[in-house]
This record gives C-alpha cells, structure tokens and sequence, in this order.
C-alpha cells in the first residue's frame, strides 16, 4: 500500500457568542483534519492541535513539508515515516507547529492501520482496559464583564454542567489573581462541597500569584490546578507541586519524548496532561504515556479539536492501563468541553452525542470499536466549513 495524497482541511465558523481564557477571547472556532489517501481506496483522518491562523499555517507543512517526505510510503510502516519525518523536521523545529502538523499525519496513519487490521486503536496498541470512560465537562469561559458578573454566572454554569452528568468540572481563571479566587469560590459555591472542580489558568500567573490562588484552592478542596505558570517554568511547577495540597497538572503545551523526559524528571506535575493531537500524533503519545506511567504519574488526556480528536482519545483512555492498578483503581477522565462547537457535534456520519450519552449513563462514554478511530466525517459538512 501506498501514501497517495494528503490534504488538510481548515474549517471555521463564527460562534455565536465570544469566549475567552487568560490569554485571549475569540469569536470563531476552527479545526484542522488532516486526511491521508491511499492507493488501495483506503482514508485516514487525523487533526492537529492548533487553531485560526495557526491551523492555516500548518496546512503548509501538513501539505508543503511533510508530504512530499512521505508520498509513496507505505502508511501502515507508521513507526518508521515518523521517525523520518521528525528527523528531516528536526533543524527546523523540536516542538511548536513542525510537530502538531505531524500528529494530525500520524494519527491518521494509525486510523489506516485500524482500517487495514479491522481493529479499531485500542486493540492495535493492546486492548481495552475499560469499555467506557467518564465525562468531566469544562465551560466557565472568560467574557468581557465584571468580576461580579463572572462570578454569578460561573456559580450557575457550574451547577448546570454538573447537572448534565458530568463526574466533575473543569473552569477558567484569569482576571487577575484576587479576582480569580473569587471565581473559584463562586464554583465551589455553585456545585456544592463534594463534586470535583478544576482550575484551568492557562498558564497566566508568576509562581507568587499561583501560590496565592493555589492556597485558596486548598482550602476549597480542588481537585486540580492546571498550567498555574508558564510551560517553560519548570522550577515554578516543582516549587507549586512541593508546597500545594491541590494536584498540579500540565503539559498541554509540551511535546514528543524529550521535552516530557524533562517536565517529569523536574517532578512537577501530579498529573500529566498530554495532547496527543499536538505532542507527536499516537506513535509519540504512546512514548510519553510510557514515560509518564514510568514516574508513576497518571495521566488525564488534554481534549480539545474536533469529534476526530475525541475520536482518537476514546481510543487512547479505554488502552490506557490504570496506574497504579488496584481493585478500585483511580480511572482516567475524558475532558469534554461544554461550549459550542459544530465540529464536534455535527462532523460525523453517526456521531458520538457524547452529551447525550452523559446525561443517561451518570458521565461515562462508550469507547467506539468501530476499525482505526471508529469514526467517519461527513463530507459535505467538510465542504460546507472549509475555508
Ligand atoms: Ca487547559
């Protein structure tokens, strides 16, 4: 079998209302889905983490870079072009958009890999350790309104996700650290004293401001505190990590084996949080989740991008063995994001109605058994998005 062509498709649309985290607000929602054809009639989809114009530049290297490296490959050998791709990459870029192009190519070799065996993912890398996995929905979105106004809605809208069925739920901070505790007292106000919450700061605190939100988090019985500082603070995660109750995640931002080699060996994070869309695709997830369970540090996938992304870590969460196992061993979380995106609700032929799956099961998801990913995009909705 031979690699033929592959394309990127960029879809975008204008959100009904305009969100916002520490470092931005924005108004459109994008994804990019990278397909791989095939001399035998057989397609792959993978997606790139990476949104607006940072997904139209990566088309460039999805299409202009990595393609003419790969054509005539054979696409199920997905080990061996990883390999050659990162290290032709390598001069030109270790981390960053060079690898979030090759993770949508990846993961679209191991959906042809599945489709070839008639396996779905999780059978190829070994078998399911779970047939199903549950939900935390996120949500609690920054908008341009007051720190009360933040506050009230937050309380509500941490009630209503918590209602839908998800096990926990994950808000936004990033008004300024006093503020910010304010926020996370309205959640823990909304859900009540025993549902879990987590707090995303996208990493927009010195370590000093993350400590003061970080203390009052302890009092609050959070159950995590993700990206308080800047991916590249690695001493300001291990003095967090060393003077916090609540657990402290991240590594959204990392990629491939050796940039997790040293947020790990740092001993910085309580839980590890790859993105496998950005890191390196499934060939390299597998290397890090090795890694990760290697420190004895558990993993809960970092979830963002299309139904082909939540496609893909269905498959990883049910392969992933409980760490450190147990009869009730602590599971991993599928991370779910609560505000509208049509890319994830709306792409595929049978899709996945995660939301309505929550809502009757009490939070868990079934994983799709379906060959490679298990799930297949609609066309004429690529058509209708692409820009
Ligand atoms: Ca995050």
């Amino acid at each position: 079998m031979k690699i033929t062509k592959i394309i990127s498709h960029v879809l975008q649309y204008d959100l009904p209302e305009e969100l916002g985290y520490s470092q931005q607000y924005y108004a459109k929602r994008s994804a990019h889905l990278v397909e791989v054809q095939t001399d035998e009639g057989i397609t792959g989809w993978g997606e790139c983490f990476g949104p607006g114009n940072i997904a139209v530049a990566n088309k460039g290297i999805v299409e202009g870079v990595i393609q003419p490296m790969i054509l005539g490959d054979d696409p199920v050998d997905r080990d061996v072009i990883w390999h050659k791709v990162y290290n032709l990459m390598r001069d030109h870029g270790q981390k960053g958009m060079p690898l979030q192009s090759l993770s949508g190519v990846d993961i679209a070799l191991w959906d042809i890999a599945g489709k070839v065996a008639n396996l779905p993912i999780h059978k190829l890398i070994g078998g399911a350790h779970r047939t199903s996995v549950q939900a935390y929905g996120y949500g609690m979105m920054l908008k341009r309104e007051s720190v009360d106004e933040h506050s009230a809605r937050f309380a509500d809208e941490a009630a209503a996700i918590r209602d839908m069925g998800f096990v926990a739920t994950k808000m936004k901070v990033g008004l300024g650290a006093k503020n910010d505790v304010k926020l996370c007292e309205a959640v823990r106000r909304g859900v009540g004293d025993t549902f879990d919450f987590m707090v995303d700061a996208n990493h927009c605190y010195t370590t000093p401001d993350a400590f003061y939100v970080g203390r009052a988090l302890d009092e609050l019985n959070a159950y995590w505190f993700e990206e308080p500082v800047a991916p590249e603070d690695h001493d300001g995660y291990r003095e967090l990590r060393a003077g916090l109750r609540t657990n402290i995640s991240g590594g959204e931002a990392e990629f491939n084996r050796w940039g997790w080699r040293q947020i790990l060996e740092n001993r910085g994070l309580d839980i590890a949080q790859p993105e496998v869309c950005a890191l390196g695709g499934i060939s390299e997830y597998l290397r890090v989740l090795a890694l990760c369970h290697a420190h004895h540090t558990p993993v809960i996938n970092h979830v963002w991008g299309s139904a082909i992304a939540v496609a893909t870590n269905l498959q990883l969460l049910a392969a992933m063995p409980p760490l450190p196992g147990g009869l009730f061993p602590r599971e991993p979380l599928l991370e779910f994001d609560t505000t509208h995106n049509a890319f994830r609700d709306e792409l595929l032929i049978d899709p996945l109605n995660i939301q309505q799956q929550v809502a009757q099961s009490g939070g868990s998801v079934k994983i799709p058994t379906g060959p490679g990913i298990g799930v297949e995009p609609d066309r004429e909705f690529i058509k209708r998005y692409s820009i």
